[in-house]
């Protein structure tokens, strides 16, 4: 961390004391971006340059980072607020940047979850850690909060909107066809290869180009298709849980490794999803408690068109012979008669819907992935799993708790013995 002084007399804040985020920081400052998703977080940070900010996309890794969470974040919030701040605070105090030309910025669920104070948990930390000239910037469709410097254009939303798309497309048929592989190396290869050519598209034609998208869409699954595999068929195991433990190496241990290493092909829904029912309860809210009639038929009109998109993509995988992935409102009657669709804090009705699914799609061996304490997560995750298994025998889920202090040895002991069940 370099040591400039700083010019005080730039910082701005807003009437309630937060440190903005200004138009003149746009042109300096680095953004960082911490990591949680893979195959979708590089084309969002792509998004992000290409609206002039200057992103950068943090792959620091290691137990520096839960150390580095610790000092500021109580081990009693949730595990991946640790990790998210523990890799932010590591990455500016050890990566030479200097810390006066960078801003971070994390999402903001808006909902009643804790992750809705994730900003205010880093803030803190920065503040205690003598950074608190760091702005940050909160990612959200909230409104919640507003910087002068971050106004991004409809592009940006769109192509935000692209990036979840391509990247869970990515994300499926690298599970599906990595197991199977020939040639080692080829699926990671061709991942690599479209994530470029995803951002080369981003750059060179509109947004708008729903014809240009689909096409994309349709090289993109013929060209997994031919990779040449070998003829046999692995046990498929679901990955689900909280998002961050669900989608992040760093948050579960490289659950994703230690499951291939175990010769097992691996299923993780889509992000899309997770999106989707976020909107999708505010266009309950409005049935609930009242509201105006046009947000709800603003909020369904988008998530109709969405899955219209997606319908495009669902018919080509299933015509190359991949999994054919559920539409949302066909997810979201699965829970009927297990829990509400009010049921929206932490991944809410969503995470028991997945599990059904997963059951019905020929994954019962499931690793539900949950920060140890996240109460929303424990209800509908670890709360089912009785009614899952007297509804669907065959169900073989393990619900894994990670934590500072948990035993990664532990840990693997528990998914193997679930894995143990399915040669049984
Ligand atoms: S879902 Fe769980 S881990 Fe995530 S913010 Fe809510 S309580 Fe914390």
């Amino acid at each position: 961390m370099k040591g400039a002084v700083i010019n005080l007399a730039e910082l701005r804040y807003s009437e309630e004391g937060r440190l903005l985020f200004t138009a003149e920081m746009k042109e300096e400052y680095k953004v960082l971006v911490p990591q949680m998703a893979p195959f979708h977080f590089d084309l969002l940070v792509e998004a992000l340059i290409q609206e002039g900010f200057k992103a950068e996309l943090l792959d620091n890794i290691g137990p520096n980072l839960v150390n580095e969470g610790l000092k500021y974040v109580h081990n009693d919030s949730c595990y991946p607020a640790i990790l998210v701040i523990g890799q932010i605070l590591d990455a500016i105090k050890n990566r030479g940047y200097d810390s006066h030309k960078v801003a971070v910025i994390i999402t903001q669920t808006g909902g009643g979850c804790r992750a809705s104070n994730y900003i205010h948990l880093l803030r803190a930390a920065l503040k205690k850690s003598g950074l608190s000239h760091i702005p940050v910037i909160s990612l959200n469709i909230s409104k919640l909060e507003k910087n002068p410097g971050f106004n991004p254009s409809y592009k940006f939303w769109f192509k935000a909107i692209w990036s979840v798309v391509y990247g869970d497309l990515l994300m499926q048929l690298y599970n599906e066809v990595k197991p199977y592989e020939i040639s080692d190396g080829e699926s990671d290869r061709l991942v690599e290869q479209w994530k470029e050519q995803v951002k080369y598209s981003f750059q060179n034609s509109s947004v708008l180009n729903i014809k240009a998208l689909k096409q994309n869409i349709e090289s993109l699954i013929k060209d997994f298709a031919r990779i040449p595999v070998a003829d046999t068929k692995l046990p498929r195991v679901g990955i689900v849980g909280e998002i961050y433990v669900k989608y992040s190496s760093v948050g579960n241990n490289n659950l994703e490794d230690y499951l291939r290493e175990e010769n097992v092909e691996i299923v993780i829904p889509p992000l899309m999803d997770f999106l989707l029912f976020k909107l999708d309860y505010r266009a309950l809210e409005v049935d609930w408690y009242g509201g105006k009639f046009i947000k709800k038929f603003g909020i369904n009109l988008i998530i109709r068109w969405i899955e219209k998109l997606r319908d495009h993509s669902r018919d080509l995988l299933k015509k190359a012979g991949f999994t054919r992935p559920i539409e949302f409102v066909k997810l979201r009657q699965l829970v009927k008669g297990i829990v509400s669709r009010g049921n929206r804090m932490g991944e809410g009705w969503l995470l028991t819907a997945e599990m059904i699914e997963l059951i019905k799609s020929g994954a019962p061996n499931i690793v539900c992935a949950q920060p140890f304490g996240c109460l929303p997560n424990h209800i509908s995750g670890k709360g089912v799993l009785k009614t899952l298994k007297d509804r669907y025998p065959e169900a073989n889920i393990v619900v894994i708790d990670y934590d500072p202090g948990a035993s990664a040895v532990n840990q693997k002991n528990r998914i193997k013995l679930m894995l143990s069940n399915i040669n049984r």
